[in-house]
């Protein structure tokens, strides 16, 4: 932790500062410039509120050097977390990059989501996702089927052998979840649900954890620490887009540099979202390219027997034709990039 000091901080106040840090345990190096004094404190910064020093008087600001999160970080370890299912799906490190596709919501149409199913396993996709219990904007839009949608997930999963992916919101219905899900999502507006993190942290199920849209890259990776800190590491975060400052061309802005900058800072997997991150259905092609460009383990996109009929979020569904198209093309590159190297293998 760096404190700098005002530069008409006086050697009184400097001197308040520095005991409090020595009462605290912390050593500290003091650097006297021409203009301010700089205290660097060395020490356990979890013992204390650094930003508590702040408010001394003389105080301009505080910084912390080390990233807050231990857990998630690389800093802590260094060798990239690859998660692997019964089946023998792997993601993360340098394992292919999976695809995760499905309904927005799951509906009463059984059939609808066997379609979509059937064309996912059909395609090469690892996962089917599909909401059950929906976070929704508006308490008069669909609010999932609930025990039923994971009945018919379950259902799919027999058929295909695809793994489940679906949202848990309350801590209440994790048992329930835990006995249909392979994978299960926490959404981006529950991403600083810390009781649901704590939960979640509790189970042994892998978990993917949706960037909130306000949230900075920081906050993101802290979220990771508290499913972490509680005993569950098997956690694939997920960019979905943050709010940016044009929600009419698209819905969310996807933060594609999200990417590497967490695969620099953190050893989780990380997964693309290009149908929340964009909202749009011509987006979606282009936007998961280039997340797996840059370096995506593994691909979310919605996709819908009906698009147009759909009970939430038809707009940024592909169709099952249009699916299968866009999911050759997103193999064919899959097969050419080289995740050790980063970079695309030239045709020979
Ligand atoms: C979803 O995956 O359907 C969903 C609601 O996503 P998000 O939490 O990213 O909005
Ligand atoms: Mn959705």
């Amino acid at each position: 932790m760096i404190i700098i000091m005002e530069p008409s901080a006086t050697q009184e106040q400097i001197k308040t500062v520095v005991n409090a840090l020595h009462n605290k345990g912390f050593k500290t190096v003091l650097n006297h410039g021409d203009v301010m004094t700089v205290i660097a404190a060395i020490g356990d910064k979890r013992l204390i509120e650094p930003h508590s020093f702040q408010s001394y008087e003389g105080v301009r600001s505080v910084k912390l050097i080390q990233e807050p999160y231990k857990l998630a970080s690389r800093e802590g370890k260094s060798e990239d977390t690859v998660i692997e299912f019964s089946n023998g799906v792997r993601i993360g490190g340098l394992e292919k990059p999976v695809m995760m596709v499905g309904p927005c919501s799951v509906e009463k149409d059984l059939d609808g989501l066997l379609q979509v199913a059937a064309a996912a396993k059909e395609m090469g996709c690892q996962f089917l996702r599909g909401g059950a219990f929906k976070p929704r904007t508006s308490p008069y839009d669909f609010q999932g089927l609930e025990e039923k949608a994971l009945e018919y997930l379950a259902i799919a999963r027999e058929k295909t052998g695809l793994l489940v992916v679906t949202e848990l919101m309350d801590t209440l219905d994790l048992d329930l979840v835990c006995n249909y899900a392979d994978v299960i999502q926490i959404g981006a507006r529950n991403m600083q649900n810390f009781k649901l993190l704590k939960a979640v942290g509790k189970c042994n199920k892998p978990i993917i954890l949706k960037r909130g849209g306000a949230a900075t890259i920081r906050e993101f990776l802290l979220a990771a620490e508290h499913i972490m800190y509680h005993g569950n590491d098997k956690v694939i975060l997920c960019e979905r887009g943050i709010m940016g400052v044009d929600n009419t061309a698209t819905r969310n802005t996807l933060d594609i540099a999200a990417i590497p900058v967490i695969k620099k800072y953190s050893h989780l997997p990380i997964i693309v979202d290009p149908s929340h991150g964009t909202g749009r259905r011509y987006l979606i092609e282009p936007m998961a390219k280039a997340g797996l460009i840059v370096g995506a383990h593994g691909v979310m996109m919605e996709v819908h027997h009906d698009p147009e009929n759909a009970s939430s979020d038809g707009a940024q569904s592909l169709s099952i034709p249009v699916f299968k198209d866009v999911a050759k093309r997103l193999n064919k590159l899959i097969g050419r990039i080289d995740y050790d190297n980063k970079h695309l293998i030239d045709k020979a």
